[in-house]
């Protein structure tokens, strides 16, 4: 159990003076697992990751890692490394004495801690450039010197703190990739913080999406992006139409609603069925959307179901879809994802009055937030436990 990366958080709350970073939150990050922090700027993730790695101590709650405490144990007694977004190498000495160096401060001696650094630069394919200065490196080669520092004391945890936000789209890629080959391997644990969706749902087992000090939703990456709990969730991981309305029917494994415009949708329930006259959220996914020009008047329009007519926004080409927004008098644009052989067989133009359909199947129903949003309310805690790692 003395080497498991096994993370829990209990009830960990931080204050800065007035503000209350971190919330009672409570999360579990099973062992080689690679998890991803993943929210908006300011809403905490950074802040547990310090309090993770011994830079920052939590106000309240626990933090244990491999079923023992690690609160008021320093940095290098918790087994976790932490890789930081600017490398921090040290510009006067070798790639090789860079990372070596943790080795250096722990008191091994100059051979045996260079064999051990030649070895981890050859798990980054940088064995050779072990003799070079870092600015005679490129970005990505200077980050990979730095994931060889963190890694040389091999840490049951290793942390990063936006690790690929100083890189270009391409290395971006590649070295995400990289990042996940390496976890595999090695078996550890990954805490990885990023305020990039994609990012996280490339690299990480499990994400959890914050938000304010709070946990939205911790879940698989499939989950979070096709399955969102809230409508904040569905919101920021994008790819989705937030739909609400009022419950005006309950029948069997569907309920159907109506919008203050009148438009009616229906979402299929799949645990407890809202109530009638409940206020709800669903989602429906941009590439599950019909859109076709409108050939009878709006107004035949009226009574469908999951059918919003209105006009062409916007169309961008993104590669293998079409991307097309529409405005819908009275609710926020709705957008469908069309594949790019539909719409080059039916050509749509900005301006064009266009209906969008789509499968009740499709639509799924949203919980917590609603509750907030109609209320001012707080959701009660996410019952998350999916894929391993558990929040509420
Ligand atoms: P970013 O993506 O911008 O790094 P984040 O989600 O990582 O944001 P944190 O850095 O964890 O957010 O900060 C959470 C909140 O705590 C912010 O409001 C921030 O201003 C505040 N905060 C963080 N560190 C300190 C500090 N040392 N003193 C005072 N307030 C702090």
């Amino acid at each position: 159990m003395a080497a498991s990366g096994h993370i829990e958080l209990r009830s960990v709350t931080k204050r800065f003076d007035q503000t209350l970073a971190v919330d009672d939150i409570s999360l579990t990050i099973p062992h080689g697992s690679y998890c991803c922090l993943l929210g908006p700027s300011g809403c905490g993730k950074t802040t547990i990751l310090r309090m993770i790695a011994g830079h920052e101590t939590p106000t309240a709650g626990d933090i244990r890692i491999g079923g023992e405490s690690v609160v008021g144990l320093p940095p290098v007694r918790r087994g976790t490394a932490m890789m930081f977004q600017n490398y921090a190498l040290f510009p006067h000495l070798t790639v090789l004495d860079n990372v070596a160096f943790n080795l250096k401060v722990r008191g091994v001696g100059k051979a045996e801690r260079h064999r051990r650094a030649r070895e981890v630069l050859a798990q980054v394919q940088l064995d050779q450039f072990a003799d070079r200065m870092p600015a005679q490196l490129s970005g990505g080669q200077q980050q990979r010197v730095a994931l060889s520092r963190a890694l040389i004391t091999e840490p049951r945890v290793l942390l990063l703190d936006e690790p690929l936000s100083a890189l270009d789209e391409f290395l971006r890629l590649q070295m995400r990739g990289e990042l996940r080959r390496i976890q595999r391997e090695l078996g550890i644990t990954f805490v990885h913080v990023t305020h990039t969706q994609l990012e996280a749902i490339a690299v990480a087992d499990a994400v959890v999406v914050m938000e304010e000090g709070r946990i939205e939703q911790a879940a698989s990456a499939h989950e979070i992006y096709t399955l969102p709990a809230t409508a904040y969730v569905a919101r920021f991981m994008g790819g989705q139409n937030v739909l609400a309305g009022t419950v005006i029917a309950v029948n069997g494994g569907a309920v159907t609603l109506v919008d203050g415009t009148g438009a009616r949708f229906a979402t299929p329930v799949t645990s407890t069925a809202p109530a009638k006259g409940q206020e709800i959220f669903c989602c429906i996914r941009r590439d599950r959307i019909k859109v076709e020009k409108l050939r009878a008047p709006l107004s035949s329009v009226g009574e469908a179901t999951n059918v919003l007519a209105g006009t062409v926004h916007a169309i961008e080409y993104q590669g293998s879809y079409v991307k097309v927004t529409i405005d819908v008098p009275g609710r926020e644009q709705f957008v469908g994802n069309l594949p790019d052989h539909a719409f080059l067989t039916a050509p749509l133009d900005i301006g064009d009055a266009v209906v969008a359909r789509w499968a009740t199947e499709d639509v799924h129903l949203l919980t917590g937030d609603s509750t907030r949003t109609a209320t001012g309310v707080r959701p009660l805690p996410l019952e998350a436990q999916r894929d391993g790692v558990r929040s509420r």
